[in-house]
């Protein structure tokens, strides 16, 4: 059957389209019919309507690690962020021991087939372990090594749910590392790292295409004796696909966490003016905590071999409070701090957590509105809280 949303603000395509109407049939958005009879009609209500947000980094949510190793673990985690807005997420490893990551692809196969009301998960986003020691944060520091051939073949032979992986472009064995990701369509960011610009730019002709959380353990300008050296943050402002011989032209995109804690009002703004809202998306890099309250811990991590962490001031601590250990933040929070706080525009601010990130992570069937895409979809009120939740055309969440 048909289903037409009537009586919508719909945002696409960079506008807010008043009293609009939106269809789709069998999980994908088709043009809107003239004629409804036979149709299930959604009345929005005169709220707003878009395509359904997608997070590229989260590593759980509502006290769900995905590296806890069960299938419930990972549909916990879905419901919890689909409850928020959240239609695509990439489940997000941190570094942890090999048999860890290896287990975590099996649970994951199995938890797709029985996710039927949680946010979409494509594909999982590994974030480390090849990453700078002098620019861990809440990393282990224990398992940070350099990439080599035999340790990250065997992961990316095994699987095509590989969508994503982070590392450190300047250490030993990086560059290779980047063309075996780009032969195996995984895209390849650059995160945890002290490379100077000129090692980004090397990086860049190898396939490193995207930052991960910008400014959140990396380097900016420092000296080395009398000479002043750019790093990963100037380099994600400068390599916009004008300048710089990246592979495929066009630049480097950006993530932030938006969660208005990770970065100050200035910062949103500054990356927003001139990184912009095409090359950048909204991330949670929520952890296990995302949706529980101040004062309760947590475990960054996994359970066995995690970190202890604690909740507070809407954020995720290092015990000794010298860092944060990720967010507790969800989607539909990102778009609150990006208005409210940033005062970026609403369709901007969607812009950023459907098209940029689909686009960025290559997912072709979805981030925006227009006919043929899957039907995912978010209605949220003025107040910009999320009040139903459709993914795959099978509404996951409606506020009671
Ligand atoms: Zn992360």
């Amino acid at each position: 059957m048909k289903t037409i949303i009537k009586n919508a603000r719909i945002i696409r395509g960079g506008n807010i389209e008043e009293n609009a109407a939106l269809a789709y049939e069998d999980g994908i958005l088709i043009p809107t019919p003239e004629d409804d009879a036979g149709c299930e009609i959604v009345d929005a209500g005169g709220q707003y309507v878009s395509a359904g947000f997608i997070d590229l980094h989260t590593h759980g949510g509502g006290g769900h690690d995905f590296l806890d190793g069960t299938v419930g673990a990972f549909l916990g985690a879905a419901e919890l962020h689909a409850r928020h807005g959240t239609t695509t997420l990439l489940p997000t490893a941190t570094s942890g021991t090999y048999e860890e990551t290896c287990a975590m692809f099996a649970v994951f196969e199995d938890a797709c087939k029985k996710n039927s009301a949680g946010a979409d998960m494509p594909g999982i986003h590994l974030e480390g372990p090849y990453f700078a020691p002098t620019q861990a944060g809440a990393q282990d520091p224990r398992f940070l090594v350099t990439p080599k051939p035999e340790q990250y073949l065997p992961i990316m032979n095994a699987t095509d749910k590989l969508l994503r992986w982070s590392a450190a472009c300047e250490l030993d064995g990086a560059m290779e590392f980047a063309d075996a990701c780009r032969e195996h369509g995984i895209l390849c960011a650059i995160g945890h790292s002290d490379a100077t610009y000129e090692c980004v730019c090397e990086a860049m002709k190898h396939g490193f295409s995207h930052i991960t959380h910008l400014y959140s353990c990396m380097s900016t300008v420092h000296r080395i004796n009398a000479y002043r050296y750019a790093g990963v943050v100037e380099a994600a402002y400068l390599c916009d696909g004008m300048t710089e011989n990246s592979l495929n032209g066009n630049g480097l995109t950006v993530e932030i966490i938006a969660d208005g804690v990770h970065l100050p009002k200035s910062l949103l703004q500054m990356v927003y003016r001139f990184i912009g809202p095409d090359r950048t998306a909204l991330v949670t890099d929520s952890m296990r905590g995302a949706g529980l309250a101040d004062g309760q811990e947590s475990i960054l991590g996994s359970l066995e071999n995690g970190q202890r962490v604690i909740i507070e001031d809407g954020v995720a601590k290092m015990p000794d409070r010298k860092a944060f250990a990720g967010s507790v933040a969800t989607t539909d929070r990102l778009l609150r701090t990006m208005v409210h706080l940033a005062e970026v525009p609403l369709a901007d601010a969607v812009k950023m957590l459907t098209e940029t990130p689909a686009r960025i992570q290559g997912l072709s069937d979805r981030g925006t509105l227009d006919a043929g895409k899957r039907a995912d979809i978010v209605f949220f009120n003025d107040a910009l809280n999320v009040t139903r939740t459709v993914v795959g055309g099978r509404t996951v969440f409606e506020m009671s």
